[in-house]
């Protein structure tokens, strides 16, 4: 299937041979046509699948018959790095257009986008929050939007922002497109999808399973000798393209810092660094300054890097979605990728429902020539945290075979000797 049966105006079939696309991904052959007839849409895709030109193509069809300068399309979307992500796409596919694209987001003055709004914008990439703080303040007029997209809604849900989209959604007309996006639907996606959506299409792509080019492994190690198994594959794996995922802001700069020392070209992302280090650290990741990037689930979340080879989930994620969201960030638009999962004891009961998400059991690894043996897992770790309690499982608390009995799982704390 080529582009060319969708009819699109010449202008914008040079934007997509400047983006480099050949052929339409199985989401842009399904949403574009839909998109083109004005019907809504609920659309059930990841990252990773080419949805943002599935619903900025048709938008730029649309728009570009009589640009008004004035705000016709809005895609709203949880973070900012997502918000300019889809802004560079805009401007890449719409190069030969006289469409006019603007962000609107937080953590960043406020000047600029009064600015670019004063001059006129046909379409906007907002984050919630700024674009509620610019709506209050009547800096912002959306009285003319036609077509709404909500990308990733079910992130915007999960980092609290339904009821500012409730509000925004008070502001825009009544009468006009909406193209819902998530990649998960929850009850309480569902209903706000219900509640926004007229007679919509649905549009489906790998809902759950991740993307089919990825292949996943398990690393069982104990929790002090991450850092070190870490070191050891990625100087196997001399890749130049690695993304790894820590559980909390503090260890991913803490393991940004200590790759660092080994001499790995390495940066940080994570929610305290400022917009502009933020960036800074994603387009040095991008162009090649940094081989490896050590980020926070919500600071890479839409985070789009062509070419990463593999995932390292430092830290197991705290929910199957995660593990999806994070993987989703490598094997894209039909590259392969590698995902690599680190676990300890605790994370049996994760690592279980990923499983039934996979439909599959995933591999464990040994990593070959790793030392797993210089500190053995919980009763090292335990030995260097004096303060944490220790448990163990009582003989008294299994049956004659050796099992828990039913009442009994973890039966005594044990207090550290002081
Ligand atoms: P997205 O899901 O929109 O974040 O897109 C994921 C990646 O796929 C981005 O790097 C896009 O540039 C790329 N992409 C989107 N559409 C196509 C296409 N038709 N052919 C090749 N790559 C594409």
């Amino acid at each position: 299937m080529l582009f060319e049966q969708f009819s699109f105006d010449p202008r914008i079939i040079a934007g997509i041979k400047t983006a480099g696309y050949t052929n339409p991904t199985p989401i842009q052959q399904q949403a574009i046509p839909v998109v083109l007839k004005k019907r809504d849409i609920l659309g059930l895709a990841q990252t990773g699948t080419g949805k943002t030109a599935a619903f900025m193509l048709p938008i730029l069809q649309l728009l570009n018959i009589h640009p008004t300068r004035q705000i016709r399309a809005l895609i709203i979307v949880p973070t900012r790095e997502l918000a300019e992500q889809i802004h560079q796409t805009t401007i890449v596919l719409g190069k030969n257009t006289h469409v006019r694209s603007a962000t609107i987001y937080g953590g960043v003055s406020k000047g600029p986008q009064l600015e670019s709004l004063r001059r006129g914008v046909d379409i906007i990439v907002a984050c919630p929050g700024r674009l509620l703080d610019l709506l209050n303040s009547n800096a912002i007029d959306l009285s003319h939007v036609e077509v709404l997209v909500l990308d990733e809604a079910d992130h915007m849900c999960d980092m609290g922002f339904l009821p500012d989209i409730r509000r925004i959604l008070k502001r825009v007309p009544v009468q006009r497109q909406t193209l819902f996006f998530a990649a998960t639907m929850p009850d309480e996606i569902r209903s706000l999808a219900e509640s926004i959506l007229h007679n919509p299409v649905t549009v489906q792509i790998g809902v759950i399973a991740p993307t089919k080019t990825v292949s996943h492994a398990l690393y069982p190690v104990s929790q002090l000798l991450k850092t070190a198994l870490v070191t050891a594959l990625l100087r196997q794996l001399n890749s130049d393209r690695v993304l790894i995922f820590t559980r909390t802001k503090h260890r991913a700069r803490s393991l940004a810092h200590k790759l660092e020392l080994e001499g790995f070209r390495t940066s940080a992302l994570q929610g305290n660094m400022s917009q502009n280090q933020r960036q800074g650290a994603l387009d040095g990741f991008r162009k090649g300054k940094y081989d490896i990037l050590v980020a926070t689930d919500i600071a890479a979340r839409g985070i789009d890097v062509s070419d990463i080879t593999h995932v390292i989930n430092f830290d197991m994620p705290d929910t199957v979605d995660a593990y999806i969201h994070r993987i989703g960030r490598t094997g894209r638009a039909q590259a392969t990728g590698k995902a690599f999962t680190f676990c300890v004891p605790e994370d049996g009961g994760m690592i279980h429902d990923i499983e039934k998400v996979l439909g599959a059991r995933i591999e464990r690894e040994h990593l070959p020539g790793f030392n797993y043996t210089t500190r053995t897992s919980e009763s090292q770790s335990q030995q260097n945290r004096p303060n944490q309690p220790r448990q163990f499982y009582s003989n008294s608390g299994r049956d004659r075979s050796g099992n828990p009995k039913a009442h009994a799982t973890k039966v005594k704390t044990i207090q550290p000797v002081r």
